[in-house]
């Protein structure tokens, strides 16, 4: 087990910074088709109001609430019942195609559909928008701390507030 002291110098160590990391190109076509490969890799069930839920997370430009994934279903659907909005949801989560922002209750689609990953995200208070900090190194280091305190973790939950680069700019 780590000492209080050990613990501080394991966190405070000086890494190499990753290369600069860029915002993917916002293409959620391509994000589909990625997910839907997968999906079929897998075997997984990708019905069409899934691929409807996936799509409209993925177009939008910011994390989006499910009541307004609902309103953005009942425009094409009229009848989409909230349960089934969030039974997509949960599918969608489950498989890590999407991740939940529990601090602002919204969700994006992942970087990454590919592969299951715990990331932190930077979410913008000005704008809403939200980075995911594509760094394994952040989960695994509060993994090895947690493991090493005896802990078992199964879920983390990442969210730093600030202020983006671009409202930065724009003040
Ligand atoms: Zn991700
Ligand atoms: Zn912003």
């Amino acid at each position: 087990m780590y000492s209080c002291e050990e613990v501080y110098a394991v966190s405070h160590d000086i890494v190499p910074i990753p290369p600069a990391h860029r915002p993917h190109p916002r293409d959620a076509q391509g994000f589909v088709r990625v997910v839907k490969r997968v999906s079929k890799e897998r075997g997984l069930r990708l019905t069409p109001l899934r691929t409807e839920v996936l799509k409209l997370v993925a177009e939008a430009d910011k994390p989006v609430k499910a009541y307004d994934l609902l309103d953005l279903l009942r425009e094409k659907h009229g009848n989409a019942a909230p349960p089934t909005v969030y039974r997509a949801l949960d599918f969608l989560l489950a498989n890590h195609f999407i991740h939940k922002l529990e601090s602002i209750n919204a969700f994006v689609s992942c970087h990454h559909p590919a592969e299951a990953h715990q990331v932190p995200f930077l979410i913008c208070d000005t704008c809403s928008s939200a980075q995911e900090v594509c760094d394994d190194r952040v989960a695994e280091l509060i993994e090895a701390q947690a493991m090493a305190l005896g802990f078992r973790p199964q879920v983390q939950t990442l969210e730093v507030h600030g202020v983006c680069k671009r409202c930065l700019r724009a003040s």
